[in-house]
């Protein structure tokens, strides 16, 4: 390491990094220096609205407040961030944290959305059979502001006539098994005052069914998503053993049931379909059975391939009598179009795979 490189390490190190820092942790901050409370909102402001990278940005401060706060603290952005470009025009990025860990987040144009696609977790506490992150283990939890920095490096990245419209929060990890961390970046995303003004309804959890853990999400005002992906606790313990064993069907969609779903608002269902396993007639008409008088909308994913996954994704024909059988008892059921897939950035497909080309 150059030494300048070196002392820029060490001062940072001993600094406190502002994006750290959530608004009662930034308020208390500012308290300890006698400044009053707004300007935490300020710095806030600064932050997810501006997304500035330097202190000496923040020109509501005064020269020597500036002077002051820089001597105490930095604004430590992730600098490594590769971006890989699919055909369909979906965008993967790769960002590389401070231990050297990479994640991956995914920006899909559709029409007149444009989504967001995040991690919560290097790797996933779960073992799900049929996704790649699964079978990476958990290397560690995201903390909020690594949640949000992949945000920021997206927003950094956009054209002028890009706006971000959706969040979903169905990247690398289980998110309800990283929630507190997990409601602290939705505010960031959602608050309007400072945050990026994300309106809440325009974000989705995906959970793969921690079924305790479903009334948390309720309290953050976003939207679920359950991964089902099974119709049985026998082929759900085969394909998603760990959570499975945890929440059984029984009790996951008791608790999907006992819900408290805002008015005009629905639940997801996610049902990854693979050939051969779970995407029988028979599967689907269970799955009517099992969803029965709940209020939602189905979301079928074929199953997206990776290097040395033991499945195999489904013909067109059979996702389309699946989804029919679904439409004939009335649900509201939607193949997901997988982008991404020529950089492995489909649904299932982040993981361990692919690095930074650096090192
Ligand atoms: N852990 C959370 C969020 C991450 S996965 C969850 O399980 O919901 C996001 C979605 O991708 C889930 O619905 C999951 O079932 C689905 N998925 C995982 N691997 C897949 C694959 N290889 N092909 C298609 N969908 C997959």
């Amino acid at each position: 390491m150059a030494r300048q490189e070196r002392t820029r390490a060490v001062s940072a190190a001993t600094r406190t990094n502002l994006l750290a820092l959530d608004q009662p942790a930034l308020e208390r901050f500012v308290k300890d220096l006698g400044w009053p409370k707004f300007r935490a909102q300020q710095i806030l402001r600064w932050l997810y609205q501006e997304r500035v990278h330097d202190i000496e940005r923040m020109t509501d401060l005064s020269k020597a407040e500036r002077a002051r706060l820089s001597t105490l603290a930095v604004i430590d952005r992730i600098a490594d961030c590769e971006v890989r470009r699919s055909s369909d025009g979906t965008r993967k990025f790769l960002l590389r944290l401070e231990d050297g860990l990479v994640i991956e987040s995914v920006l899909i144009p559709d029409a007149d959305r444009l989504t967001l696609c995040l991690s919560t977790q290097v790797g996933c506490t779960l073992d799900c059979g049929f996704c790649l992150t699964g079978q990476m283990g958990l290397k560690r939890n995201l903390t909020a502001h690594e949640m949000i920095e992949q945000a920021l490096a997206v927003l950094d990245s956009l054209g002028p006539g890009e706006r971000l419209t959706n969040i979903v929060l169905m990247g690398m990890g289980e998110p309800l098994a990283n929630f507190e961390a997990v409601a602290d970046a939705v505010t960031r995303l959602t608050n309007t005052r400072w945050g990026l003004g994300i309106p809440a309804r325009r974000i989705t959890l995906s959970t793969a069914g921690m079924a305790s853990r479903l009334k948390d999400v309720a309290g953050l005002g976003i939207n679920l998503a359950v991964s089902l992906n099974a119709t049985t606790d026998a082929q759900r313990n085969r394909l998603m053993p760990a959570v499975n064993r945890l929440h059984p069907l029984n009790r996951l969609l008791a608790a999907c049931r006992a819900y408290p779903l805002p008015p005009h608002r629905k639940l997801t269902f996610e049902y990854v379909l693979l050939a051969g396993e779970n995407d029988s007639e028979q599967d689907a008409k269970r799955l009517t059975r099992l969803l029965n008088g709940i209020r939602c909308k189905v979301n079928l994913i074929p199953f997206n391939p990776f290097p040395g996954s033991p499945y195999r994704r489904p013909a067109d024909s059979d996702v389309l009598r699946f989804q029919a059988v679904l439409r004939k008892a009335g649900f509201d059921a939607l193949i997901r179009k997988s982008k991404g897939r020529d950089v492995l950035g489909a649904c299932g497909q982040l993981g361990q795979l692919v690095s930074l080309h650096r090192s």
